[in-house]
């Protein structure tokens, strides 16, 4: 079985929370794209934990975790990820921690080129996460990055290192003024982040390839979402990898795989960080109100998220991109504290109102249509089974299902791993 569990809106829909609970059933959680630039976060019998590399499988004792080669990786913030969880009795070895030798590795000038150009662009900033994700990527395409499998032949590493440090420091000094990167200090990081993580590199695809011809289960873990992702977002407001359900297989290694069902998740209200347009968005008290009540921060940089209600013009693409064969809506218990809930059902454009999304600049000039619906103004979190769910509620989730055309299998109801309502 080969599922792929995916961000149906801007991100941080819990599909940490959601992974961490489905890969019971998976023997391998695989990360398929993007870098440290986002963050899960967990909460389980074991504690709270943030992961910005890690598949969240990693705390479950028997499951195997996969860094695909779709990814970007931050050999220190890796290393310092997985002290981190060491230090909470969490075990991390070559078995159960596996790196794609594709994976590509961004490095220390990607971070500082991330920075300037952001500086750089002042008030014009696109919000970056300034994680260099986008430099990383920038250069994977330009066949000028170190790939995870260079540190196992060090020989046409460093060979390519001298190169690679001279065209950097046409862009980093001729064009930003600012300090040089030196061959030292590339190899320097290498050395100290590098190899200590050889051990773990290897062909992920082959390895993923085996276990599904053994009947493994593999589960792959999306970061970011639908309207982040690279071609389908609201670009240029977009990350700079494929976030999509269909690009698992090749990011994960095993392009000749096909996925047997993508679940998505979705939240119950809207937030989007950083920069780009968000029709939807609630501004003053009922930003506040409703940005205190879901705690809408970051949890990779601690900023505070941009909220509105739940947006079907915007989750109905999501859920066409992610091919979604499913949907789990989390954070029901959220919009508790609600008389009535406001539900953005269509955008004015031009004086008409349009259903489906449009081409990303347009949105600019979109109005939201706001419609409210009843609220239950009781406390869920507790609500294990759907029939103890008020039936306010329950119209809500229904309602969500038939104007989004997915089914909602699972309703969330609270951070903990076991809040979450199964639908019959
Ligand atoms: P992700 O990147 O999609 O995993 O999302 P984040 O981890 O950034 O944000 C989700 C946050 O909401 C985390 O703090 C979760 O623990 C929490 N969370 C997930 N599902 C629920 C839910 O149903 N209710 C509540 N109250 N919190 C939830």
């Amino acid at each position: 079985m080969l599922t792929a569990i995916c961000g149906i809106n801007w991100g941080d829909e819990g599909k940490g929370k959601m992974v961490d609970l489905f890969s019971a059933d998976y023997d391998i959680v695989c990360r398929y794209q993007g870098g440290n630039n986002a963050g899960h976060t967990v909460i389980n019998d074991k504690g709270k934990f943030i992961l910005n590399l890690l598949p969240s499988g990693i705390l479950r004792e028997d499951v195997v975790n996969v860094l695909g080669g779709g990814m970007v990786i931050d050999l220190k913030h890796l290393t310092e990820e997985m002290g981190r969880l060491r230090e909470h009795g969490i075990r991390i070895t070559p078995e159960n921690l596996k790196i794609s030798d594709r994976a590509v590795i961004t490095m220390p000038y990607h971070v500082r080129l991330d920075c300037l150009e952001e500086e750089r662009l002042a008030d014009k900033k696109f919000g970056s996460t300034r994680r260099g994700i986008a430099p990383v990527y920038a250069d994977k395409y330009m066949k000028k990055a170190f790939r995870m499998g260079e540190l196992l032949h060090p020989d046409v590493m460093y060979a390519r290192v001298k190169d690679i440090v001279e065209w950097k420091n046409l862009t980093i000094v001729g064009g930003y003024h600012s300090d040089p990167v030196t061959v030292e200090e590339v190899l320097e990081y290498f050395k100290t982040y590098g190899e200590p993580l050889k051990p773990y590199i290897c062909d992920t695809g082959l390895y993923l390839n085996e276990a599904n011809k053994a009947g493994k289960n593999i589960m792959f873990e999306a970061q970011l979402a639908a309207l982040r992702d690279i071609d389908f977002g609201i670009y240029p407001y977009t990350s700079s990898s494929s976030t999509i359900a269909a690009y698992a297989p090749v990011g994960a290694g095993v392009p000749n795989l096909k996925l047997d069902k993508s679940i998505g998740i979705m939240k119950a209200y809207s937030t989007c960080v950083g920069e780009g347009p968000f029709v939807a968005e609630y501004f003053g008290e009922a930003a506040e109100r409703l940005r205190a009540l879901g705690g809408e921060y970051g949890a990779a940089t601690g900023r505070p998220r941009r909220v509105g209600p739940f947006d079907v013009v915007a989750s109905r693409y999501g859920i066409r991109c992610q091919g979604a064969d499913e949907v789990v809506l989390t954070k029901l218990d959220i919009l508790s504290d609600y008389d009535e809930i406001e539900i953005c059902t269509g955008y004015e454009l031009n004086g008409k109102i349009i259903k489906e999304f449009p081409y990303p600049d347009a949105l600019n000039y979109c109005k939201p249509v706001f419609e409210k619906v009843k609220g239950w103004h009781c406390d869920i979190s507790a609500c294990r089974r759907e029939e103890e769910l008020p039936e306010a509620a329950r119209d809500y989730v229904r309602l969500l299902e038939k104007l989004c055309d997915c089914r909602i299998s699972y309703v969330a109801v609270g951070a903990e791993r076991d809040a979450v309502i199964k639908r019959g």
